[in-house]
């Protein structure tokens, strides 16, 4: 076996569970290593029998006297038994519907059972324990008497099937190369890479398990931080066009408005106006709450860069995002003289006129340079179009904060400068510890007179009332959001639950409604289609998952139901909720919710007291604990970081200082040629994912 073996080649069991596999992207030996628990079950403590107490969990370890199937005479179902002693006495055991057991374990077989004890009907017994044989006298065991890993499953493999081909395969773990600088290890008091590989899958003890623990986030966490520290310098080195700031035309387009721009969002404005002044390349992070104003600031930029007689380019995540993108920015320079254009994949639009313009033409048109601002989708950026003088980018909710699409602008000499935009709300000294290559701007304060969006936690029992309360909001010609959580993990992309809360609504709670529904599995165009219909009111609801970008603004929407609340996040919910109140009626957020444990409900609870995005972040933080609240995938990481949290600040901190360090010593990673590749690894998983 070598680190690319076809796992169809690691024994029979692996020619059967490999189609599975493959669904969790593991083909090879390196992969299952690659593959870590998601948890672990500690078994580790073996006891003689006659000290097991009833209620424990634990492990013996005996010779097997007896097993047979019996069926049970009152449920029906096949019961196994089977009898285990050891030197201080002996302790039974059942299983249910494995009557195969018989055939694995034969009397006389020394076995060891890891599993709950309860008081049976003759005695003590083990209720449904793990169970493996001891096969040679040195050999430790897999499945039981230790720290047991738990890996997240795909159907078809078992944890026992997937735990023993990885237990194989890990005897490759030190043919996996040491790539980090052994003065980091060092100073860091990190273990190996190949003991970090062993210990994170069957650790030897807990200490052994949190060293491994520790190593694998320092690599995540270093390669990251070793990423942006890299574009930081390459962004240094660039150059870019100095974007003067124009005073007079910036406080005449200010006054012109039809509010006053809060504080937060002046200061915001003024740091990235500073920006542009230079001539190296911006790369800053505008964050700021659902409703906070971040298109002003943005339009700013925008402003300045076109009467700099640069170009500006700006992407929203969706089609919809875009055109309402493109009618607000309309609107803003209805009095200056500028030519925008919408370029989507679908469409492309001049200066708000009907008449057609082919993708050819928008091309040349930016490429002449008489288009001033593009704003569209990531389509955007492509190699297929070529700005003459393109000054400015801007990229709203990129979940990646940009950095893949930071890097396809380099192509462009001057680079433009950059600025991404988002509403997730994320801890200053978090962000710059991962992003070192950004500046982060911050809008802490919505602009004032908002309405508070009325949020209810809504018990099973109360349902109906709220069903009737959405009806009658529909009858006032108001429009609903439906946001179903993902139940099934199987169902990735949430077709299976939106679809059944789809039906439900259809056919037994609204079947006078109209009602759309969105989920991952649809095409984009057909994604597209449906949320278009809901915006131009052909739909009463919208159904949708969390995985869909909800994102659009329909100032007519004012509700937005979440069904089984509690599966969210606070920081989510609270995206959710900014859906809603974008128009001048009385908004509402109906938090349905079926569990009656105090933790959740308390957690719930701060949405119904709080609109606050950064309070409600950190309320997150202390109810859930670190690991989920910055959970990986919200933020997009979930192809980098495997096992890192970003809440993991102490590691996060060490990597940044070694990163420093190690640059210092050698900005190009010459003298680190093994850190250096394994770099180059990881950015072409990142682009192949
Ligand atoms: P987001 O930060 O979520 O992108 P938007 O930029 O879309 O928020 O702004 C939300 C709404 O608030 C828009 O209708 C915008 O015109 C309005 N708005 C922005 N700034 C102010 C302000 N200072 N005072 C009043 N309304 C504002
Ligand atoms: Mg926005």
């Amino acid at each position: 076996m070598t680190l690319e073996t076809p796992i169809e080649q690691i024994t029979s069991i692996g020619r059967k569970v490999a189609p599975s596999l493959k669904k969790l992207g593991l083909e090879t030996a390196r992969d299952l290593i690659l593959y870590w628990p998601f948890r672990y079950e500690d078994w580790s403590q073996i006891k003689p029998i006659k000290d097991i107490q009833p209620g424990e969990a634990i492990t013996a370890k005996g010779t097997l006297e007896m097993i047979q199937n019996k069926r049970s005479r009152w449920q029906k179902r096949m019961v196994t038994e089977g009898i285990i002693s050891d030197e201080t006495g002996s302790i039974r055991a059942v299983w249910f519907h494995q009557p195969y057991l018989v055939r694995n374990l034969k009397p006389g077989d020394t076995i060891f059972l890891s599993g709950q004890v309860e008081t049976g009907p003759s005695g003590l017994q083990f209720v449904h324990p793990n169970y493996e044989k001891q096969t040679t006298k040195k050999g430790s065991p897999t499945h039981t008497a230790r720290i047991v890993p738990i890996y997240s499953l795909t159907r078809r493999v078992t944890q026992k099937q997937l735990r023993y081909l990885i237990s194989q395969a890990i005897k490759l773990a030190a043919q996996i190369p040491e790539w980090q600088a052994p003065e980091v290890l060092k100073t860091y008091k990190l273990p190996a890479l190949a003991t970090a590989l062993k210990q994170i899958h069957f650790p030897d003890s807990k200490p052994q398990l949190q060293l491994a623990q520790h190593r694998l986030k320092f690599d995540e966490l270093f390669l990251v931080n070793l990423r942006s520290q890299i574009a930081k310098l390459n962004f240094k080195k660039a150059s870019a066009y100095a974007i003067n700031f124009k005073e007079k035309e910036t406080k005449e387009f200010v006054d012109g408005l039809s509010f006053q721009l809060t504080d937060a969002q002046r200061k915001a404005s003024w740091e990235i106006l500073q920006d542009l002044k230079n001539n190296h390349p911006m790369n800053r992070l505008l964050e700021g709450d659902v409703g906070s104003g971040k298109t002003i600031v943005a339009s700013l930029a925008v402003l300045n860069t076109l009467l700099n007689s640069h170009q500006a380019a700006y992407m929203a995540p969706t089609e919809i995002l875009a055109r309402q993108q493109y009618e607000t920015f309309c609107k803003l320079f209805a009095k200056e003289d500028y030519s925008i254009m919408l370029l989507t994949g679908s469409q492309v639009k001049l200066n708000n006129q009907e008449n057609k313009v082919t993708k050819a033409k928008a091309y040349k048109l930016i490429k002449d340079q008489l288009i001033d601002l593009v704003i569209g989708t990531h389509a955007l950026i492509q190699e297929s179009v070529e700005f003459a003088m393109l000054g400015l980018v801007i990229i709203d909710e990129q979940h990646r904060f940009g950095i893949e699409q930071r890097a396809k602008l380099t192509r462009y000499s001057p680079q433009p400068h950059f600025l991404s935009m988002t509403a997730t709300p994320i801890p200053r000294s978090l962000a710059l510890a991962l992003y070192g290559d950004l500046n982060l701007s911050i809008i802490d304060e919505l602009p004032p007179g908002r309405q508070p969006i009325t949020t209810k936690l809504i018990p099973a029992e109360k349902k109906g009332e709220y069903y009737k309360f959405i009806h009658d909001e529909v009858n006032k010609n108001r429009q609903v959001f439906v946001i179903c959580p993902l139940i099934d993990p199987s169902d990735k992309l949430g077709k299976k639950a939106a679809t059944e809360e789809y039906e439900k609504l259809k056919h037994k709670v609204f079947p006078d409604l109209r009602i759309g529904l969105v989920h991952g599995k649809l095409k984009s165009k057909d994604k597209e289609e449906e949320m278009n219909k809901f915006y131009n009111h052909e739909y009463d609801i919208l159904v949708a998952t969390p995985v869909i970008e909800v994102g659009i603004d329909v100032p007519n929407a004012t509700v937005m139901m979440i069904e089984s609340a509690e599966r969210f996040g606070l920081a989510q919910l609270h995206q959710f909720r900014g859906r809603v109140g974008r128009g001048k009626h009385q908004s509402y957020c109906f938090l349905f919710t079926e569990t009656t444990s105090q933790q959740p409900l308390q957690r719930l609870q701060a949405l119904v007291d709080s609109q606050d995005g950064f309070v409600l972040a950190e309320r997150d933080l202390e109810f859930r604990g670190p690991g989920e609240v910055y959970g990986v995938r919200q933020h997009g990481f979930d192809d980098m970081l495997k096992i890192a949290k970003l809440t993991d600040y102490q590691i996060i901190k060490e990597a940044q200082a070694s990163v420093i360090h190690l640059l210092k010593q050698s900005e190009d990673l010459k003298k680190y040629p093994k850190i250096k590749q394994r770099l180059d690894e990881f950015e072409s998983r990142i682009h192949l994912e």
